[in-house]
């Protein structure tokens, strides 16, 4: 068979060759077993291009190349429907699809790496991961700790109440409440400036979802897709009109880590203007 390097083999190996020397590992080792943390390995278009190659047999410059191919590792916390979530045995979702075509656009191995929220930011501080996709919103807070990508979505802060709650049909409504919320997310920072809220912190969105219907709080500040998916799943409860807020996802990265940025910008770029990023949104989510 004739050996043929694709435009993409051929991205791939300059984005290799430019990310050498980054936080990511050499394909051939996996990323280092955290306790909580669970692992996922996504086969993605580069990994095909990589068989590919191995099957056409490669020329002593691409295989040189090809060593320095690394695995991008992405910290999430995969109990964010439908941006990520287990769904049998594996972790999908927008993000990850998102993340997957990147690695593929940049010519990379990809992994997956399911650990709590708000442990995210300090994975990608400290290079175990190489980057953080989980329905994360940029703040200026966060911006002090690591370096946010061009933004991939739009989304908002909704308040779940129970269906027949007549007490509370607005933001303004939630002063004095018990507001349930999922540990270190922007819901949980708003809800802390509500007046004379009572602020109840859970490890997972649907765990203070399944408190409200258990009557144990009055409220749940989270984002409007996942909420979306928590309201189907659970009977008695609506999505209160009015948002909290709107804000933008993006994916973080280490702290001047620019070759990483660049390469998933340039991604998420390409991504747009071919309509593939919005070919992965309508996967998971329908249009009203
Ligand atoms: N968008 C929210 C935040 O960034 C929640 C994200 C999540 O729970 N995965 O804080």
């Amino acid at each position: 068979m004739k050996k043929q390097i694709t435009a993409l083999a051929l991205a791939a190996m300059m984005a290799a060759a430019s990310l050498a020397g980054c936080s990511s590992k050499p394909a051939e080792t996996s990323a280092p077993e955290t306790e909580a943390a669970e692992e996922t390995a996504v086969e993605t278009k580069a990994e095909e291009t990589e068989k590919a190659e191995a099957e056409n047999g490669e020329t002593e410059a691409a295989a040189e190349q090809s060593e320095n191919k690394g695995t991008l590792v992405m910290a999430t916390n995969a109990e964010f429907p439908p941006y990520e979530f287990h769904d049998g045995g594996e972790i999908v979702g927008i993000d990850v699809e998102i993340a997957a075509a990147i690695a593929a656009e940049m010519g990379m191995d990809f992994e997956v790496e399911d650990i709590a929220f708000d442990s995210i930011i300090p994975e990608v501080q400290s290079g175990k991961a190489d980057f953080g996709a989980a329905g994360m919103t940029v703040t200026e807070d966060r911006k002090q700790s690591v370096d946010f990508s061009d933004s991939y979505a739009t989304a908002t802060q909704v308040i779940i109440v129970k269906a027949d709650n007549a007490d509370i049909a607005s933001p303004d409504d939630l002063e004095g409440k018990t507001i349930g919320v999922q540990l270190g997310t922007t819901g949980d920072i708003y809800a802390s400036d509500i007046a004379d809220a009572t602020i109840e912190q859970y490890n997972k969105g649907f765990e203070a979802v399944q408190a409200l219907t258990q009557n144990k709080i009055d409220a749940v500040i989270i984002d409007g897709e996942p909420a979306k998916v928590f309201v189907a799943e659970n009977e008695g409860l609506k999505i209160l009109d009015e948002a909290f807020t709107t804000e933008e996802y993006a994916i973080c990265v280490k702290k001047g880590n620019t070759e990483l940025l660049d390469g998933i910008n340039a991604a998420i770029a390409s991504l747009k203007e071919s309509g593939e990023l919005q070919k992965i949104v309508d996967k998971y989510i329908t249009a009203e």
